[in-house]
């Protein structure tokens, strides 16, 4: 009993110990359920469990018993029934190749665990700082395992000496090592909620201004930036209210969303002021975009309001230049809209026809290139 109890502390340890390197092997949330990490991740909760196996109590000539069971356990409850199949397999060929009595017990054992995993996932709670709370549950996995030694030879007498023992380390090692890893899965998913929520704008749901620079940093080749200014906006709040102000930004966010393709991207630039990184533009495209972000802007009538707005555009395509210079030439492009007239899209470097000379205005001077 002594040294029965001494080995399985030992590989109780080790079980430990192991859940703080396959902490490891979960990088980022959502957890991807396929590709390169993913095999990785599954081969090295197969070498848990085998390592588990090379260390393990000795119950009686041919017959161990170790803590294998919560690795494949924890693959099964999170991945599914074939992912612990997996798993578990290196370990049961090393468990065959190991030979004696004990195989009879070991194989069921493991295959039962397996079992009642995937019966118990769905009702299971998802790992996260209170699942602990799960404890039942936990108990319920385990209870099969051991329970086929009953019928090996002597059997009452194995059971009786290894299977409350080996319970109570299963229990034990699972809350101990899923409690490892389900901080591990707070943490990633605490840090990716808060990383989108500081790069996001609340009220838009847009990316922010900061979100923003970081992707102006990225911009390249055929990429062009737009400026969107609404006109006149403070009217909207004089005459409406700032709540419907608000609505009035969500809406315009919306339309400018709509109008962007593959992985064009549209942001609060700040105030009524929104900015959208264009990417793989050719020829005239810049200038097509952005008219027609503008006319979609001032043909769509506010919900809010009732009422239709106008918006003015600056743009500026891509060019080897600091990213600060990029921006200043699309809101110089966008000032001389304004200038313009308003309603109206500047290109920096490119003069185009405006609304206000469709109005009959004089045509404004054109952007030095
Ligand atoms: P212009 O055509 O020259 O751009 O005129 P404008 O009225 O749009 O520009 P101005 O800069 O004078 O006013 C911008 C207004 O936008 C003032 C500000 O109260 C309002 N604004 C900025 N952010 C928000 C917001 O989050 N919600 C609301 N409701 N209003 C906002
Ligand atoms: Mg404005
Ligand atoms: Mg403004």
């Amino acid at each position: 009993m002594i040294p029965l109890l001494r080995e399985l502390f030992f590989n109780l340890c080790l079980l430990i110990s192991l859940h703080y390197v396959l902490r490891f092997t979960f990088r980022s949330w959502p957890i991807a359920r396929r590709g390169w990490s993913h095999t990785l991740r599954l081969a090295a909760f197969a070498a848990a469990a085998l390592i588990l196996l090379l260390f393990p109590a000795h119950v009686a000539p041919g017959v161990v018993v170790d803590l294998r069971a919560v690795p494949v356990a924890f693959v099964t409850l999170q991945f599914g029934p074939l992912a612990g199949l997996l798993v578990a397999l290196p370990t049961m060929g090393y468990r065959v190749w190991l030979g004696g009595i004990g195989l009879y017990a070991a194989l069921p054992s493991l295959l039962g665990v397996i079992l009642v995993t995937s019966l118990l996932r769905r009702h299971l709670p998802v790992m996260g700082p209170l699942f602990w709370r799960s404890w039942p549950g936990v108990i319920a996995i385990f209870l099969i395992n051991g329970l086929p030694l009953l019928a090996l030879p002597d059997g009452l007498d194995l059971f009786t000496q290894a299977y409350p023992l080996l319970l109570v380390s299963n229990v034990l090692g699972a809350l101990a090592g899923w409690g490892i890893l389900s901080e591990r899965f707070h943490m990633l998913r605490l840090t990716s909620q808060w990383r989108s929520a500081a790069l996001t704008d609340p009220l838009t749901t847009l990316g922010n201004r900061r979100q923003f620079d970081q992707d102006l940093d990225a911009m390249g080749p055929g990429d062009a930036l737009l400026l969107v200014d609404i006109d006149h906006f403070k009217r909207v709040n004089d005459t409406f209210g700032h709540r419907a102000g608000d609505e009035v930004l969500q809406e315009v966010a919306r339309l400018l969303e709509r109008e962007g393709r593959g992985r064009d991207r549209a942001y609060r630039y700040g105030g009524e002021e929104f900015a959208v990184i264009l990417r793989d533009v050719t020829g005239d495209g810049l200038s097509r975009v952005a008219e027609r972000l503008r006319t979609s802007v001032a043909a769509t009538p506010m919900r809010a309001t009732g009422q239709h707005l106008t918006v003015s555009v600056g743009g500026a395509a891509w060019a080897p230049l600091p990213t600060r210079q990029l921006t200043e030439r699309a809101d110089e492009a966008l000032y001389a809209a304004k200038h313009g007239g308003r309603n109206q899209v500047r290109v920096w470097g490119i003069w185009l026809p405006s609304r206000a000379q469709e109005t009959g205005q004089p045509p404004p001077s054109p952007l030095q290139g």
